[in-house]
């Protein structure tokens, strides 16, 4: 009797920051399950050690439950992926461990996910783009990317912190505090929505990339001067920030005339930085996708679906050659499965 194929189906593990998602994909992108649990730190940004003991302790709670929201067990999984890098290497750790650990229990095959291009592919698959400018920007991340000759490069990036932390360390600055389920961004946009004077802010804009430092420190100091009103100065901030990555972006279409425009990352779920995106990407005729809220945030779908994409083109990794990457670039990973 013929032996019955499979389905493909894929666990995969996100631990590059502060996050610990699992997520559970069928090959037709079905989410089964997508579930993870946020470091909250007692002061100050991630410490990347704490960060690791939090994703070990949670890590069988959110295991479970995204085996029972599949409702699936582990032995009808086909394929773990982790994300590999880049990120915090004791993260990665942990959360290359636990993949390790089930795919040599269960005897499947292991996949490791570039971070960057889970955010890319999540976005892809979520929107219907199929060849995209994205804008990536998270809590660790700020790059413009799109594929070209074979593979995604990096059109404009940040020269130091990321959006994302920018925003994070100037709420916290101002005394913003995280919440499970409310990240200090979102918290910040709501002040900004409230501010009407435009404060001036350094700008910087080298060539395709940008700067975030010194106007954050230039951000810290109007708010310790006590001279400005809080609504004004996050709104200040916000339109600096995000003109400064719109900026680039729409180079970056123009130049490569791509005719969708995808925003990704968690940084994607502010509404003022949609809409700056969407305006320029009109301007150029090219179709703007922005990633749903449960997706824009680091989770293990994407690097589930990810995982499925490149073990369909044959990729996987033996066990004993799964070292995290901590600075893996976007530009050095194979891709086969995009035409
Ligand atoms: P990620 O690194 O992809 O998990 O995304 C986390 C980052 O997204 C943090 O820097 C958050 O502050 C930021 N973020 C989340 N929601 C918003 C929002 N509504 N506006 C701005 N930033 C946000
Ligand atoms: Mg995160």
């Amino acid at each position: 009797m013929a032996k019955t194929v499979k389905e493909v189906c894929c666990l995969g593990i996100e631990s590059t920051a502060d996050d610990f998602g699992v997520g559970i994909l069928n090959s037709n992108g079905k989410i089964l399950a997508n579930v993870s649990d946020c470091y909250l730190p007692e002061t100050g940004g991630i410490h990347p050690r704490e960060a690791a003991r939090h994703h070990a302790e949670v890590s069988s709670q959110v295991l479970r439950e995204a085996f029972q929201n599949a409702g699936i067990r582990p032995a009808d999984l086909t394929l773990i992926a982790f994300s590999q890098g880049p990120g915090l290497g004791p993260c990665l750790r942990t959360g290359a461990t636990i993949a390790r650990v089930l795919a040599a229990y269960l005897g499947i095959p292991l996949v490791g996910v570039n971070h960057s291009i889970g955010h890319i592919e999540i976005g892809k698959l979520m929107t219907g783009a199929k060849d995209p400018v994205t804008l990536y920007v998270s809590g660790g991340n700020t790059l413009i990317s799109a594929f070209d000759s074979g593979r995604y490069r990096v059109f404009g990036e940040t020269l130091d912190i990321a959006l994302g932390n920018c925003l994070d360390v100037f709420a916290r600055e101002i005394g913003l505090k995280q919440k499970k389920h409310v990240p200090l961004g979102a918290s910040l946009e709501q002040l900004a929505a409230k501010g009407k004077n435009l404060i001036t802010l350094p700008y910087v804009v080298k060539g395709m990339d940008i700067s975030l430092s010194g106007l954050l420190t230039a951000a810290i100091g109007l708010f310790k001067s006590g001279e400005y009103n809080i609504e004004d100065l996050c709104f200040s901030l916000q339109e600096n920030v995000f003109s400064m990555v719109t900026e680039i972006t729409e180079r970056a279409i123009a130049h490569t005339e791509k005719k969708e425009v995808l925003l990704t990352g968690g940084v994607a779920a502010n509404r003022r930085l949609q809409s700056m995106i969407e305006v320029i990407a009109e301007e150029h005729d090219s179709r703007f996708n922005v990633v749903p809220l449960e997706f824009a945030m680091d989770n293990g779908a994407m690097i589930a679906w990810t995982g499925i994409l490149a073990h369909a083109q044959g990729l996987s990794i033996p066990i004993e050659k799964s070292f995290v990457r901590l600075r893996w670039r976007l530009e050095e990973v194979n891709t086969p499965w995009i035409e």
